[in-house]
């Protein structure tokens, strides 16, 4: 009963996400609807050109997720089998499973306790002969040092690979997070800063990987659906190696160009709710919230707290107290190498990674968080810091 009434008393349940979606997106996928053609074509096309000037990349390659444009950036720089790639465990678990699908071995680097993120020293702890590659998270917005791993990798011939799902909207050095990166790859789940419903990219500045990604996500096909399309003689298309089908959608395009055309608002507005939550939260004390690097900015994708060892709860505690207020919280960014599907895999300590996943909770952040729901998650805290 005690729930029940919490839950109502101010008619308020507060979700932990909500994508920022109006009229504008609706008319634009029922123009995509209406033109005839809704599978990958001209929107597509479109949405790759205005996502590639945003980050400042040469080539943008549209995917159906992020996962997805993960495996194939893996597959164009040729990892496979015998290969290692260095990847945080302290990441959603496609990050992992991307370098397990091209049959590479995932091995899991710690990270640093402020931003949650790889650095060139927790790489080189564990990089090996074998390694290939290192798969870069930009943890829930925060940017991660790129130029410094960078630095690490390039003299010994490691690729980088940028895992920018969450990170369109930060910036780097003054610039935005994948500004002219060799690989990058991105997600627009509902999750994440601009959705398409489910949809990826991969921007890269080869054009030999993007005319290779193109022919990945379409079956090794020879020629796009666009070109035989254009095309006024029958064309007969080849199947050029093993493929997929990783294609995104026009409807889904349609939506993503709204989306993106409204990114300086959605991150204005994320970085406006994170300052406030910065100030009720600054006199609580044991609670460590996530804030900009010395580098770059965030764009809030996600808001976590660290609770330390002043805070008198435990971190499960803590989410109960919110569930019973209506707040949906989340634990903090999961660890692959603590789940079942990575229980194979051999990995050396990674006591920050563990504090983090252990100890973090992910507080609501939305467009249109109010700030009466806002209060509400913060009263929450201090009734159970007390
Ligand atoms: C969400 C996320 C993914 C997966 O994105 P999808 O588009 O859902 O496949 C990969 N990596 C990180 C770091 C993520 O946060």
């Amino acid at each position: 009963m005690r729930r029940a009434a919490a839950r109502t008393d101010a008619g308020m349940m507060v979700p932990v996400m909500r994508p920022h979606l109006g009229a504008e997106e609706a008319s634009a996928v029922a123009a995509a609807v209406e033109s005839g053609w809704v599978a990958q074509g001209p929107r597509v096309a479109a949405f790759e050109e205005a996502f590639a000037a945003q980050v400042g990349a040469s080539h943008a390659v549209a995917v159906s997720s992020c996962t997805t444009g993960l495996h194939l950036a893996l597959t164009v720089i040729g990892v496979g089998p015998g290969d290692e790639v260095v990847v945080p465990s302290l990441s959603f678990i496609a990050t992992t499973n991307s370098v397990r699908y091209v049959g590479a071995r995932p091995v899991f680097a710690d990270v640093e306790p402020a931003t949650g993120n790889l650095t060139a020293e927790t790489v080189a702890a564990v990089a090996t002969p074998a390694t290939r590659a290192v798969l870069l998270v930009h943890q829930g917005g925060v940017p991660a040092d790129v130029e410094a791993i960078r630095g690490f990798c390039e003299p010994r011939g490691i690729a980088l690979i940028e895992d920018a799902a969450c990170a369109v909207g930060s910036t780097y050095r003054g610039r935005p997070v994948g500004h002219c990166s060799p690989l990058a790859a991105w997600s627009f789940h509902p999750r994440k800063i601009v959705t398409t419903g489910e949809g990826g990219m991969v921007t890269t500045e080869s054009a030999e990987h993007a005319n290779r990604l193109r022919r990945l996500r379409d079956h090794g096909m020879s020629v796009s659906a666009a070109d035989r399309h254009a095309s006024r003689q029958p064309v007969l298309e080849e199947y050029l190696e093993l493929g997929f089908n990783y294609r995104m959608t026009d409807i889904q395009a349609a939506l993503g160009l709204v989306q993106l055309r409204r990114l300086p608002e959605i991150v204005r507005r994320r970085r406006e709710l994170a300052a406030r939550y910065h100030e009720l939260l600054a006199d609580v004390p044991g609670v460590v919230a996530v804030t900009d690097p010395p580098y770059g900015t965030t764009n809030y994708q996600s808001y976590w707290v660290l609770l330390d060892r002043d805070f008198p709860v435990s971190r499960n505690r803590l989410l109960q107290a919110l569930a019973d207020h209506g707040v949906s919280a989340r634990r903090g960014i999961m660890a692959a190498h603590l789940e079942p599907a990575c229980a194979g895999l051999s990995h050396g300590p990674l006591p920050v990674t563990e504090r983090l996943t252990r100890s973090t909770v992910i507080l609501p952040l939305f467009h249109d968080l109010t700030a009466l729901q806002q209060d509400r998650v913060v009263d929450v805290i201090r009734s159970v810091a007390r």
